[in-house]
């Protein structure tokens, strides 16, 4: 094998010279200690590495031997419940190695457990045909999770031998004769971070990946298999509403990569997400979690390529049938770790200093979404939803990442920094957000729900809309100027926000609402305005209607727990009691 050496170290890029048989995007190691780097260009026989941990005490001379292979992921159990670093490094099992709670350079420890055995349970037979993606067998891998094995890419033919059993990784489970030879295959597989993993078909997304959180499902929905954004200056709520999705998110397997932000925001998941409760299984969310961790106190390079790392093991769930979402924040940290190496590598500079091909490869991450039929013979249907935080400085959100990510993304959930600090919660702004799935998921809302669902929610966007305008006649002329129609408008309007659009991601009840819950609760808020209405034209004040008692438990509906939800069908009906009282009694205000 030819070694090449380094001529020049630059933070975390070196480059090498002699390197003429190595390609672009192989993985090479780097120094005595083969420190690991990925080629991120080639210029004859140089080549420009990125290297994914500290790179002090290298220097010119010191050898770089190509791996021949590009950077890629393992792929079978033991992938659920672990954090791996950007580089998939199992960031536990590394420190147990190493013997150290940081990572120590050039030390290697395979992503997946190897001692670990797993039951395999076969599903075919010898002389069964299989293709690509076919199912071969299954690992419970954890309560909730079924691994399927599948035939990896490139392979088809017929089995010659299948065992089950308590298995390691490594051990060999199946024998296929195929045209080109025979292959054996164990539970793990590897594939190139950098490429999206085949399917056969993309499909039109059609119904929403819920989260339980109200503004999102019922204003900006996201499609299973869709993509979203959420920008938001510093403190305005992005890794909770983050948190949240991946808390209570309608979704099978969760992926959360931690990109460049503070290392205890994945403590706090990792202390948080065993004790929570998944509300369909009744399982710790844990048992169906993959994290990647690189915070912003970890080797910067290792960032660029975490969202890559997770969001090809989302495609490797997605290929078994599951609706996998993944959550990347921030992709501004991302960004800027991109943006460093550009820098280094003396490319010519674009926007703010991003290289100018920031957007596609935004568009890379973004774009490996979607609701798709895998491969095989089985038609199975699996998704993956995208979802990333932007952080633009100062709340601009005129500046690249957040310009670049818009273009590709379907729905954006904008954070305002003033709501967050009146603490509405989520602090996303209902006037500037929108979701392109809307219509669509609204079909399906109306179907699924209840056949009320899209007009009821287009007539609280509406009002919510009108209170921005009545808003602006008080400012000018006072409120004095309203009809009491119009003030009992920005009174459901307060209602709206405040019963129903805040949601509080740390109280037991609230921090997750069924659609069901979410329907009813909505339905109650518009009927207040349909009863106060009544009231009105049968000439009751409008100050007596305000200060019904009803009107607070329509306030408190959000904390009836979902095991409780017909209790807000009961306020329904005392609200139209209360009000038919006042119009009984003539409505005449308190002497
Ligand atoms: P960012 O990631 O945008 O910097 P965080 O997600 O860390 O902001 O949120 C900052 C703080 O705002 C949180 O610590 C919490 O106190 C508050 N907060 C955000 N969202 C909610 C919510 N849904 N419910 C209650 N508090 C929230
Ligand atoms: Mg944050």
């Amino acid at each position: 094998m030819k070694i090449g050496k380094i001529i020049k170290v630059s933070g975390p890029l070196v480059v090498a010279e002699g390197m003429d048989e190595a390609n672009l995007y192989d993985v090479v190691r780097v120094g005595d200690k083969g420190l690991i780097g990925e080629i991120i260009e080639m210029r004859g026989n140089k080549a420009s590495i990125q290297v994914y941990e500290e790179t002090s005490g290298i220097g010119p001379g010191d050898p770089v031997i190509t791996t021949g292979e590009p950077l890629s992921v393992e792929l079978g159990p033991g992938l659920i419940e672990s954090m791996f670093d950007g580089i998939q490094r199992p960031l536990n099992a590394f420190m147990e190695a190493a013997n150290s709670p940081y990572l120590i350079k050039g030390v290697s420890v395979k992503p997946l457990n190897r001692n670990k055995r797993w039951a395999f349970t076969p599903v075919v037979k010898v002389g069964d045909k299989v293709l690509t993606g076919d199912v071969i067998g299954t690992v419970q891998e954890t309560t909730v999770v079924l691994h399927k094995i599948i035939v990896p890419y490139g392979i088809e033919g017929t089995i010659k031998q299948i065992k089950g059993g308590e298995v390691t990784i490594d051990e060999i489970v199946c024998v296929i004769e195929t045209s080109k030879g025979v292959k054996e295959l164990t539970l793990v597989q590897k594939w190139p971070v950098r490429k999206g993993r085949p399917y056969s078909r993309k499909l039109n997304p059609v119904e929403p990946m819920t989260t339980g959180q109200r503004v999102i499902d019922t204003f900006f929905p996201v499609a299973k298999g869709g993509t979203a954004s959420v920008p938001g200056p510093f403190g305005a709520g992005k890794t909770v509403v983050q948190h949240q999705i991946a808390k209570w998110g309608d979704a099978e397997i969760v992926v959360y990569v931690g990109c460049g932000e503070r290392g205890n925001e994945m403590t706090d998941v990792l202390n948080e997400f065993p004790e929570l409760k998944d509300p369909k299984t009744g399982e710790s969310l844990m048992k169906r979690t993959v994290l990647i961790a690189n915070t912003s106190n970890m080797p910067v390079a290792a960032r660029e390529a975490s969202i890559y790392t997770g969001i090809t093991i989302a495609e490797y769930f997605r290929d078994m049938g599951y609706s996998v979402s993944i959550m990347a924040d921030s992709t501004s940290r991302w960004a800027e770790a991109l943006r460093e190496m550009s820098g280094r590598l003396e490319e010519m500079p674009g926007d703010e200093g991003y290289p100018a091909y920031l957007g596609s490869r935004l568009a890379d991450y973004y774009e490996r979404a979607g609701k798709v039929i895998c491969l095989g013979s089985e038609g199975r249907q699996g998704a993956v939803t995208a979802i990333g935080a932007v952080s633009p400085p100062g709340g601009d959100l005129s500046e690249p990442v957040t310009q670049g990510t818009l273009r590709i993304v379907k729905v954006f959930w904008g954070l305002d920094a003033q709501l967050a600090y009146k603490r509405h919660f989520p602090s996303i702004n209902w006037l500037d957000s929108y979701s392109l799935y809307l219509e669509k998921m609204g079909v399906w809302m109306d179907e699924q729900v209840a056949p009320g669902w899209s007009s009821l929610r287009t007539d609280a966007m509406a009002l919510l809309q009108e209170e921005a305008n009545l808003e602006e006649i008080v400012r000018l002329v006072g409120i004095d100027a309203l009809s009491e129609r119009d003030r009992l408008k920005l009174e459901v309007a307060k209602s709206l926000r405040e019963d129903y659009l805040q949601q509080n991601a740390f109280d037991e009840v609230d921090t997750y609402s069924s659609l069901d819950k979410q329907y009813k609760i909505l339905k109650l808020v518009l009927q207040f305005e349909e009863e106060a209405s009544r009231g009105l034209e049968a000439g009751v004040y409008l100050e007596k209607i305000l200060n019904l008692p009803v009107r607070d438990k329509i306030a408190r509906s959000k904390y009836v727990p979902e095991t409780e939800i017909s209790k807000i069908n009961e306020i329904s009906v005392e609200l139209k009691k209360e009000v038919d009282k006042l119009i009984s009694e003539g409505g005449v205000l308190d002497a």
